[in-house]
């Protein structure tokens, strides 16, 4: 039997490890927390995961909180027009639902779910050494650490990466009692040119139903504001003073919120990152990254997750397909490259959504406002953002759909 290590028991990591099993794999996944600790501990994302991702963990039988979870059946921008309106607003509905379950519900589940498919399940914060013992006693080595140290194993891959410093300010509040918007559930997508922006949907925490705050701040700017905040109340009193002063419409439907609990809320930033697929290990062996680990976005397109839950069945796709052949560096290129075929868009797209927008994006939104036709494009391109680049990511492309939506 072929033996697979994993590093890192998140989206990815589980997602890969348990796809592995069902092929009759021998799968260690290394964790540096319990779930316990996990249940227990600070949110650590805001994971809306649309359509095609929750398909990768329906196959593997993962779906557990479908009837438990709101679903998430639209999208909706709202553009501020700089004098507490907005400039434009509109939304439309996802052909599919996204899903949101925080983390801290899904991991401890999956880890369980996991040693009970037959996998074993190690506790250690892994180092490059303990790296190199398991390429000792594996196949193969799956680095699949999120943003953990250890991923600087990897080396950054500078021609992919145009941004080496943090683009947004993040803060989340998970908060009950928000009014839910009138007609369908949305991601609520809300941008104030210049400041930041701020969006907001329905999730499944470990207390039930809830809807979690997304604050994307430009540095340096009235929304970098959370260094100052220490405790949980803090940042919930931050966050409603944001939305009263930028986003008043939203600010609305918070008379009544609350923190879900102590753990609900998360302040920081990160430069986003692509490094090299393949990390090499003091001794000379290699080891292959997945996921953040080598594709790191900023949040602001809500993507992380999804690419998480992609690039997992896109590994497991390879590695079947490779039968009973050496995982060797070829392999780990050859794996990698078929993952960034499609993660290329997603990172193109989501870099140029932190850049002030062009003006032919300003036009779509605004033509998405009185055409439902643009705007259910718009909106389902979060499924799949490879269908931006025929349409929205290039000035002439966009002129021509827009005239031929129009005749
Ligand atoms: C503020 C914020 C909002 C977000 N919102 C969204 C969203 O709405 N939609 C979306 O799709 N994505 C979102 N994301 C991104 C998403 O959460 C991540 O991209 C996704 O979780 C990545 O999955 P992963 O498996 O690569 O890593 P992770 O889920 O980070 O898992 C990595 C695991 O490895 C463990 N680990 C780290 N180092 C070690 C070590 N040395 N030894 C052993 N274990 C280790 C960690 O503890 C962790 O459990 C958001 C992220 C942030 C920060």
């Amino acid at each position: 039997m072929r033996k697979i290590t994993i590093v890192g028991a998140g989206q990815s990591g589980l997602q890969l490890g348990l796809g592995l099993l069902g092929h009759g794999y021998d799968v260690t996944i290394v964790s540096d927390r319990t779930g316990q600790e996990i249940r227990e501990g600070r949110v650590l994302s805001s994971q809306c995961m649309f359509g095609t991702a929750l398909s990768h963990e329906r196959v593997l039988g993962l779906d557990f909180w479908d009837a438990e979870c709101p679903a998430v059946h639209g999208l909706a921008v709202s553009v501020a027009d700089g004098q507490g309106g907005r400039a434009l607003s509109w939304s439309s509905r996802l052909d599919a639902p996204a899903r949101s379950v925080d983390q801290r519900v899904k991991i401890p589940v999956w880890m369980e779910e996991f040693e009970r498919r037959g996998g074993a399940l190690v506790l250690r914060d892994v180092t490059a050494e303990d790296l190199d013992e398991y390429t000792r006693t594996s196949d193969l080595v799956i680095v699949a650490a999120g943003k953990g140290k250890i991923s600087g194993v990897f080396e950054r891959d500078a021609a992919r990466s145009p941004y080496d410093q943090p683009q947004r300010a993040l803060a989340l509040t998970y908060v009950t009692g928000m009014t839910p918007r009138p007609d369908h559930s949305a991601v609520n997508f809300n941008i104030v040119p210049g400041v930041g922006e701020y969006f907001v949907f329905p999730a499944l925490t470990t207390s039930g139903p809830c809807d979690i705050m997304v604050f994307e701040g430009v540095p340096g700017g009235p929304m970098d504001c959370w260094a100052e905040v220490t405790t949980p109340e803090e940042h919930l009193a931050k966050s409603l003073e944001i939305l009263r002063e930028f986003f008043p419409w939203e600010a609305e439907r918070c008379a009544e919120v609350a923190l879900t609990d102590a753990g609900g809320v998360l302040a920081g930033r990160f430069a986003p990152t692509v490094r090299k697929p393949v990390g090499e290990l003091p001794s000379g062996a290699a080891v292959l990254g997945l996921a953040d680990v080598v594709v790191l976005n900023d949040p602001i397109t809500g993507q992380g997750s999804n690419n998480a839950s992609k690039c997992a069945a896109s590994y497991l796709a390879s590695i079947l397909e490779h039968g009973d052949r050496p995982f060797d560096r070829a392999f780990m290129e050859a794996t990698f490259a078929r993952y960034w075929d499609y993660a290329q868009y997603v990172t193109t797209w989501t870099n140029a959504l932190l850049a002030p927008p062009p003006p032919h994006v300003l036009q779509v939104l605004g033509a998405a406002n009185g055409s439902p036709v643009v705007a259910r494009r718009f909106v389902n391109g979060f499924d799949d953002p490879r269908d931006f680049f025929l349409w929205l990511m290039d000035p002439a492309a966009t002129e021509a759909y827009l005239a031929s939506v129009a005749g």
